[in-house]
Parts: C-alpha cells; sequence; structure tokens
C-alpha cells in the first residue's frame, strides 16, 4: 500500500472535488481510500507515505482522438514544389504521402513517441486512429507493443479509406476485423478496439455497408472523421444523399458509442441525428485552427444535448494545451468572451471519462474508492486561492504538460519527478530520432 499525501486532490468528483492538505491511497492497482492526509496516514500505518509538497493530486487525463503515427511530420520538409493551401491539400500533400511511406519500424517509434510524451505531459488513456497504407496487415499489433511498453491505456482502430484503392480498403478492414478478435483473446485490460473509417469522402458505399456488417457482427464501434472540410460534405450530395450525416445513418455506421471526429459543418439537423444515435462528436480545437477548416459552435453543439468530447488529433500529445486552445477559438470565433470556461471542462472532464469508461468497462478520470489509480502529479503554486468552485480555471489558466511532475497508471508509476521509469527515455530519443531521419529520406 502506498499513500500519497500532502497534495492538492482535484478529484473531479461533485461530491468533494478539492481537498486540501489531501491525500491517496493505492493498494494493488486500485484507489483504496482518499482524504486528508492526517487521516490517511492514521488508518494505514503500514503504508509507505510519499509526500508530494503541496503539489495538485488528480486523474490522469483522457484523449478520445489522436494519430501516434504523426510524430515524424514534426519539423518534416515536405518536398513539393508549392506547400498546401488548403485541406485537401494538406491531406494530399502531407498525411495520404507519409502513411504510405510508414514501415513496421516507422510505426513502431511514432507511437512509441507519441505514448512517452504522452505520459509526460499526463495523459493516461489515449484513443489512436490509425493509418499506414504501405503496411497494412499487422500494424496494430506493431502500436500494441509500444502501447503495452508504454503501460497506459489505449483503444486501436486502423482508418479503413479507398483512397489508395479498393484492394487496400479491404486490407484494412481485414485489420480492423483481425485487430478485434486479437483483442478478445488478449483480454487486455489496457487495450481496446474501435473499426477505423478515415472519412466519408475517401469510402465508397460499399465499403461502408462492409464496415457496417463487421460492426454489427463483432458488436464494435467506429470512429470516424466527419465533416471536418467542407469537401466531406460536397462528396456526400455528389454522391446523392442530402448530406453526410444521412449518408452515414443510411449505410448503418452511426453505431451506439461511435467516435465521429470534428463536425465542424454540420447542420442542426445532422447534430440531432448523432444524438439520437448515441455518437460522440469529438472536438479537436488545434488541428482545426492549423488546418484553417472552421471552427464548431459548442454552445449550439451542447444545447442539442450531443456529448462533444475532446481529443488532440496528432496535433499535440498535452491536453492542458488543448483544453487552452478549445476555450480561446470559442470565444475568438463567436467575439463573445462569455463562451468556453465551463462548456470546456465538461468535455474533459465528463464526457471523455464516459467514453473511456463506455470502452474500457473502468471508472477512469476521477477519485473515488475502488476505481483504477491512474493519476497524476503537477507541480502547481497558486498565486490565489483555489477552491471548489474555481479549480478549473486554475487548470485553464494555470497548467500545462510540461508541469506533470508524476505519473502512475493502475498503481505503476510511469514517470516519477519527470524521469520516464519505464524505459531508458534517452535512448528511446535517440532511436525514433535515427528512425526519423531514415524514414525522412523515404518521403
Ligand atoms: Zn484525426
Amino acid at each position: 500500500m502506498k499513500i500519497y499525501g500532502n497534495g492538492i486532490l482535484f478529484t473531479l468528483n461533485s461530491k468533494d472535488p478539492v481537498i486540501k492538505n489531501g491525500a491517496v491511497l493505492i493498494d494493488q492497482g486500485i484507489i483504496k481510500d482518499y482524504g486528508k492526509t492526517n487521516l490517511l496516514k492514521q488508518r494505514y500505518q503500514e503504508s509507505d507515505y510519499f509526500n508530494v509538497k503541496d503539489k495538485i493530486i488528480m486523474p490522469g487525463m483522457i484523449n478520445t482522438h489522436m494519430h501516434f503515427y504523426s510524430t515524424f511530420a514534426r519539423g518534416m520538409n515536405l518536398k513539393t514544389d508549392s506547400p498546401p493551401e488548403n485541406f485537401s491539400e494538406i491531406l494530399e500533400k502531407l498525411w495520404w504521402r507519409l502513411d504510405q511511406t510508414l514501415n513496421s519500424e516507422d510505426i513502431y517509434y511514432s507511437a512509441l513517441y507519441a505514448l512517452i510524451e504522452s505520459i509526460r505531459n499526463g495523459t493516461t488513456t489515449i484513443f489512436d486512429h490509425h493509418a499506414s497504407y504501405g503496411y497494412i496487415e499487422n500494424s496494430l499489433d506493431i502500436i500494441t507493443e509500444a502501447v503495452v511498453k508504454s503501460k497506459l491505456r489505449a483503444n486501436l482502430s486502423f482508418e479503413i479509406s479507398d483512397r489508395h484503392g479498393s484492394l487496400k480498403s479491404e486490407e484494412a478492414l481485414k485489420e480492423n476485423r483481425r485487430f478485434i478478435e486479437r483483442s478478445e483473446k488478449l483480454n487486455n485490460d489496457f487495450l481496446t478496439p474501435n473499426i477505423g473509417i478515415h472519412a466519408s469522402f475517401t469510402v465508397e458505399d460499399k465499403t461502408l455497408l462492409d464496415i457496417a456488417e463487421l460492426a454489427e457482427a463483432t458488436d464494435t464501434p467506429t470512429h470516424f472523421h466527419i465533416a471536418e472540410g467542407k469537401i466531406d460534405q460536397k462528396d456526400s450530395q455528389k454522391r446523392g444523399y442530402k448530406n453526410i450525416t444521412e449518408r452515414l445513418n443510411k449505410l448503418n455506421i452511426l453505431k451506439e458509442n461511435s467516435l465521429a471526429i470534428h463536425g465542424v459543418h454540420l447542420s442542426a439537423d445532422e447534430l440531432q441525428i448523432l444524438k439520437e444515435n448515441n455518437v460522440y462528436l469529438i472536438h479537436n480545437p488545434e488541428s482545426n485552427m492549423g488546418n484553417a477548416v472552421g471552427a464548431i459552435d459548442l454552445k449550439n453543439t451542447l444545447n442539442k444535448n450531443l456529448k462533444v468530447g475532446l481529443g488532440t488529433d496528432g496535433y499535440t500529445t498535452d491536453m492542458f494545451n488543448e483544453l487552452k486552445v478549445a476555450d480561446l477559438l470559442q470565444k475568438h470565433d463567436s467575439s463573445n468572451p462569455n463562451v468556453g470556461g465551463l462548456d470546456i471542462k465538461k468535455l474533459v472532464f465528463e464526457n471523455n471519462r464516459e467514453i473511456a469508461q463506455k470502452y474500457f468497462k473502468k471508472r477512469l478520470g476521477i477519485i473515488k474508492k475502488d476505481v483504477p489509480a491512474d493519476l497524476i502529479v503537477i507541480d502547481y503554486k497558486s498565486p490565489t486561492p483555489i477552491t471548489k468552485e474555481n479549480y478549473f480555471f486554475h487548470i485553464l489558466f494555470g497548467f500545462n504538460g510540461g508541469m506533470v511532475d508524476t505519473t502512475i497508471v493502475n498503481g505503476q508509476v510511469l514517470m516519477e519527478n519527470r524521469e520516464v521509469e519505464i524505459l531508458d527515455y534517452e535512448k528511446t530519443i535517440r532511436k525514433c530520432k535515427r528512425q526519423a531521419e531514415d524514414f525522412w529520406k523515404r518521403f
């Protein structure tokens, strides 16, 4: 048994959201108790005691949309005559070329780097959306290896697309099916499958019907980009549908608990259809701004009672950064300083954990008794009082991933005092860089 004490607990439960001089008792991977430090020390005298010296102790962050495979794009020369000028060109000149070039080693080190960086930024559960059209079969096993090494929790899927032809999309569908079957056999609490779909505009009706059949047969939800750019809507209309959501609904893709990513260009009626199907919409503000595709109207979307989560879309692994940008984007886009705020709290701390619970069948993202001990310690010295009413605003204005001091998953310490414990960090980064250099030559 271990006690992490003398901290300020942000429990994210409604009963006692902030506990000063607080402590958490961890036993066999589970939070067995929490409360005032002196009480816990008295109650569990045989425990090992760790003094966090007034730092914040809170649940690990959850990232509901990520692309591990984007790692090697950082600082890469696109080797094109003209830089991409719009969303379609970003896909064609960067991502669709990058994913075709990835080999098995690239996939492994891209994932491992992103996972370690997530540990360093305090994220403990991640939903990844993978593509590697030059290396499809077993690619999700390679990512599994990296996930197992990192000791984080991850949901994995392969983005099915017809953009490289129907043979490739069939292979991608097979990879999802193979991984769903393998996950069942592995029965690993830390790994769950989904069925990935790139986006409606790169998938034919027949492929979508095959995907729906797989989703039905294996009782697995789907994970897809939707209306990120206007091109996605226009494509569905060209195919004779009223809009993209009608297309996905008619072809049975909107399975309960599926993750619809972006939704920048959806009408009120379409948001209603997603809601009626119990599909989650995942917002990725940094990526949306980077690709200059527009912004969702978050207030309006939440008013439709649609559940919206928050992800990073490969743009960053720092959920603290992402929530800050989410807040700014809403204010900036609507010229209204009174939006964002607590709506962002709902995305990142209520909806993301509900999604994680649906997929991992565990209470994640909360400090309460008998839940997995996925915790982070933040080195934050507040200039002002922290209260149960204002703690989210300390996170919003005061936190970033670089302040994460300790990351714990299922009771196991993955990083302590900013030292990554699970592998030789420096050596891994060196290997990753060498691999990236080799990849850039092939790109
Ligand atoms: Zn994405």
